[in-house]
């Protein structure tokens, strides 16, 4: 068998095209356009990447990007301070602060201090309990576009046997609550659980989120699974560039799976879109407005 190749790329691209088509009617409602803040901290390339592919994006969605970007000498209370600004400046509705910090910030606190209101990462702790107790939260971006492309895929998850591998707070954790509300039978896997193996293959939907190049192999996956593959690891070539691969052995799983994440072109570009339907969210809820439909 060969698994259907799940197209991150187009979904993501119709959540952006959704949010660019709202926009003109938060404008209209609220008088101004929709603001993400976003915060690198040093010169860390991938970061950059990321960060500047997120200002792209608000950019074209007809939103309002405010880049801050800060020497790594930053001092933990400078960058306090500036999140404390940005909480009270009334144009910014989301406020994402790139991972990681150097080390004499206290990534921690820099999340406690952001308004969970402008928390469009979902990293807030009020956030994760919101999420986890079923009431209206900001869901973490990757999780909840992996969420996405398995709906999308699946339709009712409910009753599903899901294994997540990975138990961050960024994204197994909300991704197994995430599972949770759509009623699958969750398994949270992680370094210290015996026979991953055996776990994974007793899984309708496999979440890998490991950081650990092709770590699951193609006879895990039980016959016909859908595997969402969110790691993004660049492994070396003969060529000296590097190429990106996932945590799952792509061509293996792809024998078998019905149908998989490529990496990259899956999990990577749905982040950015939930980024952006979360920045509107947080928008309308700033406002007072009724959450915007189609998202
Ligand atoms: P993380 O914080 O390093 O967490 C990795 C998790 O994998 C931990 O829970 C760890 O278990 C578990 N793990 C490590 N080795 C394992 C093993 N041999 N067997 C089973 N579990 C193992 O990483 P993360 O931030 O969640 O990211 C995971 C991957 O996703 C990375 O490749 C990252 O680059 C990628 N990522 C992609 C996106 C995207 O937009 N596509 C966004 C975020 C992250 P313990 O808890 O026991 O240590």
């Amino acid at each position: 068998m060969t698994a259907k190749r799940i197209d991150g790329k187009a979904a993501a691209l119709s959540i952006r095209q959704r949010v660019a088509e709202l926009v003109p009617e938060f404008v209209a409602k609220a008088g101004r356009p929709p603001g993400l803040a976003t915060v690198l901290v040093g010169e860390d390339p991938a970061s950059a990447v990321y960060v500047r592919s997120k200002n792209r994006s608000t950019a074209e969605a007809g939103m309002v990007s405010f880049a801050h970007n800060l020497p790594d000498t930053i001092s933990e209370d400078e960058l306090l301070q500036l999140v404390i600004d940005l909480n009270a400046d009334p144009q910014v509705d989301g406020i994402l602060v790139q991972l990681p910090l150097p080390k004499q910030v206290n990534s921690t606190r820099v999340i406690e201090t952001i308004d969970p209101g402008k928390d469009v990462d979902g990293f807030h702790p009020m956030n994760a309990g919101r999420l986890a107790t079923g009431l209206p939260s900001l869901v973490p971006c990757t999780p909840f576009g992996c969420l996405s492309l398995l709906k999308s895929e699946l339709g009712d998850l409910s009753g599903l046997d899901a294994v997540v591998i990975g138990r961050s707070n960024i994204v197994g954790k909300p991704m197994a609550q995430l599972l949770i509300g759509e009623s699958a039978t969750v398994t949270v896997a992680h370094s210290r659980t015996r026979d991953l193996p055996g776990v994974v293959r007793r899984a309708d939907i496999v979440v890998a989120a490991v950081g650990r190049p092709e770590m699951v192999r193609g006879d895990w996956i039980k016959p016909g699974a859908t595997v969402i593959d969110v790691g993004i690891n660049r492994v070396p070539t003969d060529d000296g560039k590097g190429r990106l691969v996932g945590d799952v052995a792509f061509d293996e799983a792809a024998q078998i799976a019905g149908a998989i994440t490529p990496v990259p072109g899956g999990v990577g570009p749905m982040t950015i879109a939930m980024l952006m339907r979360n920045t509107l969210v947080a928008a309308h809820r700033r406002e007072g407005l009724k959450d915007p439909e189609g998202l």
